[in-house]
């Protein structure tokens, strides 16, 4: 294995994300293929026993491993880094084997984590039911209250986590302002950059220190695979991640690992398409005065927040129709829109978040962290808009509203 291009890194390090995602973290074989290749292999030979002893003993390079190391999933993960603006990344199965590894890697009992109110289902899990369970007290906070997070600090917080925009509420929260009271304080933030990725958002630029994907979603962009990754500073990945990771082992396949490499070639194209979709979208059933949650609309509480944070608002947005009644009603009148609970896919996808997403929660839970009985969730793919809008016009047409 050689690196053929991308050798130099104060070089590589200089390309504009457009060209990371098609060239950033390119190994290649001494056959020179062009495309990246699936090294479908879980362990590695060795030409003689003093080389496997020295790569155990950290002294020399090379995998011994893919638990540690693996080609495939080396070049995601240095694509990733790269199109982050991050030092180190390191993939993961899932989007909630990110989150988990993440949060857990650097807590202890005794810790405390201040989290966002509104978030993806299983990261709420994590804060209410698993740290707890470790003796980690967690507080959840309205993300969009500047006070409220500086309120729930206590001696004891050691991390911040939130997804912005929300899942599936799309709050936004000012990153600059969260990132900077955690800096403050000693606090690390965790961020969960699912619905943007980096080519619509970079946390790390407002100061955040860890960013953590569902690769799942925009990433491979394309519905096939799970996957995630988390991305750090070199010395936080090697010192704090890495421990956790290699004795617990949330692995992602090399196959995965491909597909997402794959995924990432398109990424810019397809979050920016899907963004500017979803605005078209978003605009042509305004009219109808649903109560729309959309950081591209101009009705957006953090609409010019979101602007500034974001290059483009993103594939997903929320609207409430009232009742789950009439909610699924429009789900039921659809032709062409999938009824999916998945996102970040080129195909649009609608479900209804409180009886899919977030249906683990109690009702309470639910109402209050902004997912209505009335609500749904739109994420909007590659389609020809005019035809996206013509089927949801009908059907909500259809559904009386
Ligand atoms: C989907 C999602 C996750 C979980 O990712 P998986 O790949 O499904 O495990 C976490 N956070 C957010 C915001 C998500 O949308």
């Amino acid at each position: 294995m050689k690196k053929t291009t991308g050798t130099d890194r104060a070089i590589t390090q200089t390309w504009r994300p457009a060209t990371q995602a098609v060239r950033g973290g390119t190994w290649r074989s001494e056959h020179g293929e062009t495309s990246e290749a699936l090294f479908l292999t879980s362990g590695y030979t060795y030409d003689d026993a003093q080389t496997v002893a020295d790569r155990f003993a950290g002294e020399a390079e090379g995998m011994t491993y893919s638990r540690l190391q693996n080609p495939t999933v080396a070049m995601l993960e240095e694509r990733i880094a790269l199109l982050e603006g991050a030092e180190a990344c390191r993939a993961q199965a899932s989007g909630m084997a990110a989150m988990s590894t993440a949060l857990l890697c650097q807590l202890s009992a005794g810790d405390h984590v201040v989290g966002a109110r509104a978030a993806f289902g299983s990261c709420r899990w994590l804060l209410d039911s698993l740290l707890p369970r470790f003796g980690i007290e967690t507080s959840v906070v309205d993300s969009a209250d500047n006070d409220a997070w500086e309120q729930a600090i206590r001696p004891n917080t050691k991390v911040f986590f939130f997804e912005t925009p929300a899942n599936p509420t799309l709050d936004v929260v000012d990153m600059d302002f969260v990132c900077g009271l955690a800096k403050s304080r000693g606090i690390v933030t965790v961020v969960d950059n699912a619905f943007a990725t980096s080519a619509l958002q970079k946390p790390m630029d407002f100061g955040a220190d860890v960013v953590a994907y569902s690769a799942t979603k925009l990433m491979d962009g394309q519905g096939r695979v799970l996957a995630g990754a988390v991305c750090g500073s070199q010395e936080w990945i090697d010192e704090v991640l890495l421990p956790f990771q290699r004795n617990t082992g949330p692995n992602i396949s090399p196959f995965n690992a491909w597909v997402v490499l794959k995924g990432l070639e398109t990424l810019s194209l397809r979050a920016e398409r899907q963004s500017a979709n979803a605005v078209a979208l978003g605009e042509a059933i305004a009219g109808r005065r649903l109560e729309m949650r959309h950081p591209g609309l101009t009705s957006h509480p953090r609409h010019e927040l979101a602007k500034r944070q974001m290059t483009a608002t993103g594939p997903v947005f929320a609207f409430d129709v009232g009742s789950r009644e009439t909610a699924f009603a429009v789900l039921d009148a659809l032709e062409l829109i999938d009824l999916s609970n998945n996102i970040g896919d080129s195909r649009s996808l609608m479900c209804h978040p409180a009886s899919t997403t977030h249906a683990g929660m109690t009702a309470e839970a639910r109402a209050e962290m902004g997912v209505s009985e009335g609500l749904l969730r739109i994420n909007v793919g590659l389609e020809d808009v005019a035809d996206l809008i013509e089927d949801l016009d009908r059907a909500l047409d259809k559904a009386g509203l």
